[in-house]
């Protein structure tokens, strides 16, 4: 299974922290990675240029010891979510960038938002105060109001004011990781039993084909080993790091560039090690089918309120993420909200909010975390609605407020279950009743209107009263060959099912629920 170190406790080790760097776009986040990055290269490695892998290893020196450090090097928060969205918890702590000349800024709440919602601790990086006008000050201030409060005021944050652009305190920020990662979380993996991770991202080389940056979570990856990683599989032909080098073991929590695989993983999905190519293949070539099989089902599927009352009934928790045209209506909304009464047993939460169309990120953090998301005079944004059917979101739309909160209410109160209306799709009457000793009752039929369709609700009217109800059509032939319709017109051989009481001259009438469409 995924996801899981094999063994007891014994076998445990202590391994390094994964860092995401987020924040608001031109707050410094890819300046910073490049600083730590190169600051490195300096510090001793001897391959003298770096790579781009997506990610890379760092020492750090805390109370005499030095330690490593795993920054992914996609900055922002898109990498973040997306390999939540897969269910990839790849990160442990969150640095969070704001520039000290501007301040908390929307896609700073965001990331806030992600870090919190994915419960990974935050360091928060003062960016910028090499700059004129630069307030440290005003950023803890500022940052208080969304949980985050600086250790000098009493709180369990670790603040430290930077200037990625002269490398200023980047060895504090270091240490402030490795310090939070101490004092918050228990990092540790088995690194005896066969690799897993997550696939950080991967291209098609010209030359070497194939190439997945990985970061290896548990167990130890080796050159030779058959691997599989979502519906990629191949096997570990040569291993390198982020100077170049090559590598033949790598630990948990250590990224490395595999080449191998026969074909290009997703960015987000996990990775495994098996016995054998062969095994590898297999569970690729499955995973490609079953995608395949649920991607024509979402088509069919509709994110139904049932899913919601549901998922409210599973975890009495309904979280919301809020987006709107403005930030007075996203506020009154969200005010709005937080005012119902809810029993003591549900817990209403709003998760995310922000002013604009709704974006993949949303959608994304939507998929991890089971939530609804309410737009209020916007829409969602390019690939974010496909997304969003892809993955079963519930994406609602409102203009009026008083609607959101009347509709957010009954789904508190669990009232909010679809209705169904019934729409009759045709009937057969029943020509001549074969016995089956398989399969019962055979109803040889000729279609009078409409269709016929298996597995669609039917009842039984025996000289226009309904003699038995609620039956289902469990198979359908035509001939000799299985079908899925049979149109007015035709004859065709039915089921019902268990129901057996069929007689010559009945009348099969077939329907479907559809649901009602809310005013
Ligand atoms: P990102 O969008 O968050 O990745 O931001 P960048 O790293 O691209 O930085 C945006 C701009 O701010 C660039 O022009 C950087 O050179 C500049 N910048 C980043 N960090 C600092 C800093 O510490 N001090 C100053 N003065 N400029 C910085």
């Amino acid at each position: 299974s995924y996801g899981e170190d094999a063994g007891g406790e014994d076998d445990l080790v202590v391994r390094p922290p994964v860092v995401t760097v987020m924040g608001h776009v031109d707050h410094g986040k890819t300046r910073l990675l490049d600083t730590i990055r190169k600051a490195n290269v300096m510090g001793g490695e001897a391959g003298g240029i770096t790579q781009h892998i997506g990610a890379y290893q760092v020492m750090s020196e805390l109370e005499g010891y030095e330690r490593p450090i795993t920054f992914i090097d996609t900055p922002g928060h898109e990498a973040f979510t997306a390999m939540r969205a897969r269910g990839a918890k790849s990160t442990d702590i969150a640095v969070i960038v704001v520039a000290a000349d501007d301040g908390v800024m929307p896609q700073t709440v965001e990331a806030i938002n992600h870090a919190q919602a994915a419960d990974v601790p935050v360091v928060v990086a003062v960016n910028k105060i090499d700059k004129e006008g630069a307030n440290p000050d005003k950023i803890r201030q500022q940052l208080t109001e969304y949980n985050l409060v600086a250790e000098e005021y009493g709180g369990d944050t670790m603040f430290v004011d930077i200037s990625a652009k002269q490398g200023t305190n980047i060895d504090a920020l270091l240490e402030a990781i490795l310090l939070t990662a101490d004092a918050a979380l228990d990092l540790r993996a088995n690194p005896n039993m066969e690799a897993q991770g997550v696939a950080i991202e991967a291209h098609l080389d010209r030359g070497r084909g194939p190439v997945a940056t990985v970061l290896v979570q548990r167990g130890t990856l080796r050159v030779g080993d058959s691997i599989v990683a979502g519906d990629a599989s191949g096997r570990v032909r040569r291993m390198f790091d982020e100077h170049g080098e090559d590598i033949v073991e790598a630990y948990p929590s250590r990224p490395v560039a595999v080449v191998g695989f026969t074909s290009v993983p997703g960015a987000g999905d996990t990775f495994l090690v098996v016995d054998e190519d062969r095994v590898a293949r297999q569970i690729a070539d499955r995973r490609r089918a079953r995608e395949r099989n649920a991607e024509l089902a979402s088509r069919r599927k509709r994110v139904s309120l049932e899913d919601l009352d549901a998922a409210l009934k599973e975890t009495n928790q309904l979280n919301l993420i809020i987006k709107g045209d403005n930030s007075g209506t996203v506020e009154a909304l969200e005010d709005a909200l937080m005012k119902i009464e809810v029993g003591d047993d549900v817990e209403l939460r709003v998760i995310h909010r922000g002013v604009g169309g709704i974006t993949e990120g949303d959608v994304n953090l939507a998929i991890a975390d089971n939530v609804i998301v309410l737009g209020f005079n916007v829409r969602a944004e390019g690939k974010a609605t496909e997304l969003a059917n892809r993955e079963g979101v519930e994406i609602r739309y409102y203009s009026v407020i008083y609607q959101a909160i009347d509709e957010i209410e009954q789904a508190l109160k669990g009232l909010l279950k679809p209705e169904y209306e019934e729409a009759v799709l045709g009937h057969a009457e029943v020509r001549q009743v074969f016995r089956s000793s398989r399969f019962g009752s055979i109803a040889g039929c000729l279609v009078m209107d409409g269709i016929i369709r298996r597995n669609a609700k039917a009842r039984l009217l025996r000289d226009s009263v309904v003699v038995a109800e609620n039956l289902t059509v469990n198979s359908l032939r035509r001939v000799k060959d299985d079908v899925v319709e049979v149109r007015e017109g035709f004859e065709c051989g039915l089921t019902l099912g268990s129901f057996n009481d069929v007689k010559d001259g009945d009348m099969i009438e077939t329907y479907e629920l559809r649901e009602k469409p809310r005013a």
